[in-house]
C-alpha cells in the first residue's frame, strides 16, 4: 500500500469517469485521500470528458462544417441525455434539477452556435474549441455535484476562467504567469486548509484566452492541465488516474502482457509521452519538472496499486531499457540538395520551410547529399513539399512509424544499441537514430511491422528474466 502525499491534484481521465459506477470510484478515493490527510488542503480533482464524449464532439464540429447543422444537432442531443441520464444516478431530487439547468444551458449554447454557423460550412478553429470544451464543462458539473451529494464538500470551478491561453485555437499554450495567479486566487482560496475548506472540481483541457474565449490545450490534454493547476499551486504530488496500472514497457494494445515499469525519471517519461505512450499527454511534464514536483500514475479500477513513480532522478533500475513507445503513420520526407554536395545554408533553408508551416520534425538523419525527416501532422505537407522542391528533390513516403526505446541505461551501456539492432533483423530499418542525450534509439520502419518490432524488442529487453523487480 502507498503512502499518501498530502498536498495533490488528482486528474480523472475519460474512462475514469465514464459513467455513474466510474464516478462512484472517483468519490472512494477522493475520499480516501480527504481521510488521508484531514488537516492538510483537499485536494484539487480535475476530470476529462466522459469516455468517447470528445470523439463524438469532434464529430459535431467535422458535421457543423460539413453543413450538416440537424446531424450535429441531433449527436448533441444524445450527448446530453448520457450526461443527464448519469447525473439522475448520482444526484439526489434536491441537487438535480441546478444540476441538469446548468448542464443543459452549456449544450443549448453549443447547439445555437452550430445552427448559426452551420450554413456557413466552415467552422472555425474558435468555434470548434467552443464545442470540444462541452465534454469537461458536463463532466466536472456533474462530478461536482456527486461529491456534494456523498458529503465531499466541493465547489465547480470554471477552467476558463482559471487556466488563460494564447488563442492558438486547438492547441493553445498557458500563460503560466497569468494562470498561477487565477489558480492561488480561485482555486487557493476554495481549499483553504480547516473548516469550509473544498474541493475545487475542474474540467481539465479546456482553457480561455485574456479575453475570455474558450481554448482547448489539444487532445489528451487534461494531464496537461492538471500539472499546470498543480505547479501553480505547488503541489507535492500530481497524480494522474487512468485505466492502466501505471507507465507500462510497451503499449498494451500492440504488445501483449507488458511489464509495469515502477519509476522512471521526467526525461524518460518525456521521450515515451512524446513518442506515443499515450497514458500522459506529452507536455505534462514541463509544469513538473519546473517546479520539481513528482507525477503519479495510478489505475482508478486498482487504487491500491502504487503506480508508476515519475521524479528528476527517477532510477530506472537494473534493467537495459525503461520502455518502449510507438508513434504510428508518420511520413518520412527525404530532401536531397539539388547541387551536389549540401550547400551552405542548406539545412537552414530546409528548416525554415517546416517552422513557416508550423510542422514539428521528429527524427532526422543526414547524409552528404541528402536529409530524412519524419513528420508526424501531414497537415501543411504539401505546402512544405511545394515550398522545398524550389532548391531540393523531395520524396515523401507515407505509412511509416517510429519505435522508439528509452532508458537512461542506454548511456552506459552501448551494447544495448546493437542487441536491439540485432533483435530486429529482417526488419527494414528506414531511419536509425539515437540523440545526443542518449537516452533513446529511435527507428524508422513501415508501419505494417510495428506489432512485430515492437515484440521481438520487448521479448529482447523485458522477457528474458532481466525486468526490474524494485
Ligand atoms: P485517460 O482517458 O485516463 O487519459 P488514455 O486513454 O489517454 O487515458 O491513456 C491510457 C491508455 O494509454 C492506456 O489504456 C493504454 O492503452 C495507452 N498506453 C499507450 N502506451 C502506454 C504505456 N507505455 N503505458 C501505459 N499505457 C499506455
Ligand atoms: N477529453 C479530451 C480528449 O479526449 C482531453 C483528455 O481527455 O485529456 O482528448
Ligand atoms: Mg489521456
Amino acid at each position: 500500500m502507498r503512502r499518501a502525499a498530502v498536498n495533490v491534484i488528482m486528474k480523472f481521465g475519460g474512462t475514469s469517469v465514464a459513467d455513474a459506477e466510474a464516478m462512484a470510484r472517483v468519490i472512494s478515493i477522493v475520499r480516501g485521500q480527504l481521510e488521508a490527510s484531514p488537516n492538510d488542503p483537499p485536494p484539487v480533482v480535475v476530470v476529462s470528458a466522459m469516455s468517447k464524449v470528445t470523439d463524438r464532439l469532434v464529430e459535431t464540429a467535422r458535421l457543423t462544417g460539413e453543413g450538416e447543422a440537424d446531424q450535429a444537432v441531433t449527436l448533441l442531443g444524445e450527448l446530453l441525455e448520457r450526461h443527464i441520464g448519469v447525473a439522475k444516478t448520482l444526484v439526489g431530487a434536491a441537487a438535480l434539477p441546478p444540476l441538469v439547468a446548468a448542464v443543459t444551458k452549456d449544450f443549448d449554447e453549443v447547439v445555437a452556435l452550430v445552427r448559426k454557423i452551420g450554413p456557413a460550412h466552415d467552422v472555425s478553429p474558435q468555434a470548434t474549441d467552443t464545442i470540444h470544451a462541452l465534454g469537461e464543462l458536463a463532466s466536472s458539473r456533474i462530478v461536482a455535484s456527486a461529491f456534494l451529494e456523498r458529503q465531499i464538500p466541493a465547489a465547480w470551478v470554471d477552467s476558463r476562467q482559471v487556466l488563460v491561453t494564447d488563442a492558438e485555437h486547438t492547441a493553445a499554450v498557458p500563460d503560466m504567469d497569468a494562470t498561477c495567479r487565477k489558480t492561488s486566487d480561485i482555486v487557493g482560496s476554495k481549499r483553504k486548509a480547516g473548516q469550509g475548506a473544498q474541493v475545487a472540481v475542474m474540467g481539465g483541457f479546456i482553457g480561455a484566452t485574456a479575453a475570455g474565449v474558450t481554448t482547448t490545450l489539444g487532445r489528451g490534454g487534461s494531464d496537461y492541465s492538471a500539472a499546470i493547476f498543480g505547479a501553480c499551486l505547488d503541489v507535492d504530488e500530481i497524480q494522474i488516474w487512468t485505466d492502466v496500472d501505471g507507465m507500462l514497457s510497451a503499449d498494451p494494445r500492440i504488445v501483449q502482457a507488458p511489464l509495469l515499469v515502477p519509476q522512471l525519471s521526467f526525461a524518460e517519461a518525456s521521450e515515451l509521452a512524446y513518442f506515443g505512450a499515450k497514458v500522459l499527454h506529452p507536455s505534462t511534464i514541463l509544469p513538473a519538472v519546473a517546479k520539481n514536483i513528482p507525477v503519479r500514475i495510478l489505475n482508478s479500477r486498482r487504487p491500491e496499486v502504487a503506480g508508476t513513480m515519475i521524479t528528476a532522478d527517477g532510477r530506472s533500475g537494473g534493467s537495459p531499457l525503461t520502455a518502449l513507445a510507438c508513434k504510428r503513420s508518420v511520413t518520412v520526407v527525404d530532401i536531397t540538395s539539388t547541387r551536389m554536395l549540401m550547400a551552405h545554408g542548406f539545412l537552414r533553408r530546409l528548416f525554415e520551410v517546416f517552422e513557416r508551416f508550423r510542422t514539428p520534425v521528429d527524427v532526422v538523419t543526414t547524409s552528404e547529399v541528402s536529409v530524412s525527416v519524419t513528420v508526424d501532422n501531414p497537415r501543411r505537407l504539401e505546402d512544405i513539399v511545394s515550398n522545398l522542391v524550389s532548391f531540393a528533390e523531395v520524396n515523401c513516403e507515407p505509412e511509416m512509424a517510429i519505435v522508439c526505446a528509452v532508458g537512461e541505461n542506454l548511456r552506459a551501456d552501448p551494447t544495448i544499441f546493437s542487441r536491439a539492432v540485432t533483435s530486429l533483423d529482417r526488419i527494414p530499418l528506414r531511419l536509425v537514430s539515437q540523440a545526443a542525450s542518449r537516452r533513446n534509439i529511435t527507428f524508422v520502419i513501415r508501419d505494417a511491422d510495428v506489432p512485430e518490432a515492437m515484440a521481438r524488442l520487448h521479448h529482447e529487453f523485458f522477457e528474458q528474466g532481466q525486468a526490474r523487480t524494485d
